[in-house]
């Protein structure tokens, strides 16, 4: 059956690096048979524009429809002094929690022909690839009690509680099992379970839902360590599971160890495995419209989206070939290369990997 793809370039780079990832689906459709059906609609500052909201019911009756999203990325100085509740930010939070994106992948791959953009000694890092499984709706960023509150001694205490209910950490742990029984089969998952309550709950459910992946090794780990094993020895880890909080620090750390923000993709999955699929930076709003920005970190999550959603495994390891084939032939954009590199613009890395791919037919 023919599924549909919601793409939603937003602002900034986002349109330029959408229409190579468009590009890619394209070869997909006309050498390889995909079976997909391409809708846009607009998001963030883009959608303001339009319709005077980040995330307006039209994008949201496309999304509910849609099997899986690809967003470009969204935010731009012009949108910075609207009320809060209409900042092309609000879209993205909008649209995760419409479709309760609980799940969130960050891979941290590092090709082997980019060692040297890595902060760390490229033999530390070179063939990186990690995926970090963070647990995206619950926890301390949405726990309550919260506030700011005075004390009787006219001090005033702020507060956060982080909570996690059973079926909470159940459908994260599924996810991220799932995950690793597509990859190399080895899931640590880290919590703090030596100081907080709630964590000690995190360890017991996890190994509870180990039993139903017997070939996944589940090992665990404290989120202080996971952090310092992350610098020393970051290619011990296949599939890492985590809470909200922690997540969102790891997956910065490791996606740093690359060294490249316009080369990671990403992906927040629902419970039925629909997701969607944005590369992690921003609209880039100093290099929008100049044709200058990486359009790799959103190929890359026209892979993710092929592998998680659409559960066609060969034609995103087809893509992923086609991007290693074009670094490896020296093609860089500007924010990944070093002296003596081939620089091209966003539409010739495009270009350049729709032809690589056909080239894999
Ligand atoms: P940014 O990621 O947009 O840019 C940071 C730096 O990285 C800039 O120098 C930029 O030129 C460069 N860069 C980013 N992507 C690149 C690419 N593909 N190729 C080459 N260089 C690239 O972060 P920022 O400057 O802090 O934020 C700009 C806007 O983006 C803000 O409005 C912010 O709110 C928004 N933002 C959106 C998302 C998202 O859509 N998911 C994420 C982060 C920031």
């Amino acid at each position: 059956m023919t599924k549909q793809i919601l793409v939603l370039p937003g602002d900034g780079i986002g349109k330029e690096i959408i229409a190579e990832a468009v590009k890619i689906l394209a070869v997909l459709c006309d050498d390889f048979a995909l079976d997909v059906e391409i809708t846009e609609g607009v998001i963030g500052g883009a959608a303001y524009d339009a319709y005077s909201h980040p995330y307006p019911e039209e994008t949201k009756t496309q999304a509910r429809i849609a099997d899986a999203i690809l967003l470009g990325s969204v935010g731009g100085y012009e949108y910075d002094k609207l009320p809060r509740d209409l900042r092309p930010e609000r879209g993205l939070l909008g649209i995760r929690a419409d479709l309760g994106l609980f799940s969130n992948l960050r891979p941290a791959i590092l090709n082997t022909e980019l060692a040297d953009a890595s902060s760390l000694k490229p033999e530390v890092v070179a063939g990186l690839d990690i995926m970090i499984v963070r647990e995206l709706t619950g926890g301390i960023y949405f726990g309550e009690p919260r506030g700011i509150r005075e004390l009787e001694s006219g001090e005033k205490q702020g507060y956060n509680t982080l909570i996690y209910k059973e079926s909470e950490i159940e459908r994260i742990a599924h996810s991220a099992f799932k995950i690793a029984m597509k990859r190399d089969k080895r899931l640590c998952s880290v919590d703090k379970a030596n100081v907080l309550e709630v964590m000690e709950l995190w360890h017991e459910v996890v190994e509870r839902v180990a039993k139903e992946y017997p070939e996944v090794e589940l090992s665990h780990m404290y989120v202080d360590n996971a952090a310092m094993q992350l610098v020393k020895d970051p290619k011990q880890f296949d599939v890492m599971v985590t809470g909200n909080m922690f997540g969102d620090i790891l997956s910065d750390a490791a996606a740093m160890l690359t060294g490249s923000i316009g080369m990671l993709p990403s992906a927040s999955l629902d419970i039925n495995g629909k997701g969607m699929y944005e590369p992690i930076h921003g609209s880039a709003p100093d290099i929008a419209g100049k044709n200058i920005a990486n359009p790799l970190a959103t190929i890359m999550s026209v892979s993710m989206l092929l592998r998680y959603s659409l559960d066609e495994e060969a034609l995103a390891q087809k893509i992923d070939a086609a991007v290693e084939a074009v670094l490896k032939n020296g093609l860089r954009t500007q924010d990944i290369a070093t002296d003596g590199d081939h620089v091209v613009s966003t539409s010739a890395m495009g270009d350049a990997v729709a032809i690589a791919l056909r080239d894999l037919k």
